[in-house]
């Protein structure tokens, strides 16, 4: 048996398993579908402290993962099918593999946000992109125009990065004031390359016929002016989704998913804790889910403490 098993290896994940393990409760920790969490996807971290230089998203889970491991973390591809918190040990299945431990530390983060549009479903990859440090690069978007949507750090981050690639960038945003920190938001609004656009929202992309993109349809919702706009390629960086599907009635959690920590990083069953943007849609920081990672770690030692007794 497990004494503790942590799900996720973003950053409060992996903070999770470097203070276990030195804790010598060496921790079996799931990477899920995406090993590294959304901070893989990111090119430059630049407000992680202790890197003034700034550092790459990928570099900085790879260094946290090995810090874990030197003190006796056990990271494991596998993704969590199942849980039964009803009665201790808790029970898991890990790609059909039961798994059972005495504490579990959620840290299984969030997903990218989707329109929710059937042509943004049929063109994904073909033109459709969440990532732009993962896709920008791909001959399809060079020297193209592409489109990024949203308005937050993400769209603005994105954007800057597709500056390296494309013709232009479009960034198509449903207010006419970007929700970006400033420092972003001005960064953006200078590059001669990115052209805003503002109080739009994307109701169509096009063409699936052609099995590609060739355009989005846009709407101003001020105006209810409806356009097209020419592209190669459309970025969506418009927020995320909690990852928390599989603990949906069984852990306390809000009306969007949310799981909602209790003194620390309790959730409603007892020796289970939560960490990071699962449990978070206010700070969402590398460096908060790392704190929430150790809070999770230390709450779950002192509980195995007092159940060892
Ligand atoms: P976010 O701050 O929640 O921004 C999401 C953006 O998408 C908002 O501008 C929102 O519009 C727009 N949006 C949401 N749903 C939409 C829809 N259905 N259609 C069209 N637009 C929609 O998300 P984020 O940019 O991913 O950032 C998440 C967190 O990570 C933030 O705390 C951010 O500071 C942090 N982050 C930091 C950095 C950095 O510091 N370098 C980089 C990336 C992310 P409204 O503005 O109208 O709500």
């Amino acid at each position: 048996m497990e004494k503790v098993v942590i799900i996720g290896t973003g950053c409060a994940g992996l903070t999770a398993a470097v203070y276990t393990a030195r804790a010598n409760l060496s921790p079996l920790v799931l990477t899920g579908s995406m090993p590294g969490g959304l901070l893989t996807t990111t090119s430059i971290v630049e407000n992680f402290p202790g890197f003034p230089e700034g550092v790459d998203g990928y570099e900085l889970m790879t260094r946290m993962q090995q810090q874990a491991e030197k003190f006796g973390a056990r990271v494991k591809f596998g993704t969590v099918e199942a849980v039964k918190l009803s009665s201790s040990p808790f029970e898991l299945t890990v790609d059909g593999e039961a798994v059972q431990a005495q504490t579990i530390i959620i840290a299984s983060g969030a997903s990218h946000r989707h329109l929710g549009l059937e042509s943004e479903r049929q063109l994904e990859k073909k033109g459709v992109t969440y990532c732009a440090t993962c896709d920008g690069a791909l001959p399809m978007f060079r020297n193209q125009p592409v489109v990024v949507v949203g308005g937050g750090d993400s769209a603005c981050e994105e954007a800057l990065y597709l500056t390296r690639f494309a013709s232009v960038v479009y960034l198509v945003h449903r207010r006419d004031q970007l929700r970006a920190s400033k420092i972003m938001a001005e960064r953006t609004l200078a590059s001669p390359k990115i052209k805003p656009v503002w109080d739009s929202v994307v109701t169509d992309i096009l063409d699936v016929r052609q099995d590609k993109v060739t355009a989005v349809k846009l709407k101003n919702v001020k105006s209810n002016a409806e356009s097209e706009l020419a592209c190669a390629g459309v970025f969506i960086a418009i927020g995320h989704v909690p990852n928390t599907q599989l603990f949906q009635g069984v852990i306390t959690m809000d009306e969007n998913g949310y799981i909602i920590p209790q003194r620390g990083s309790a959730t409603n069953v007892p020796g289970v804790f939560v960490a990071g943007d699962c449990a978070d849609h206010v700070y969402r920081q590398a460096i908060t889910a790392a704190g929430m990672g150790c809070m999770a770690a230390i709450d779950a030692e002192r509980y195995l403490a007092a159940l060892n007794q």
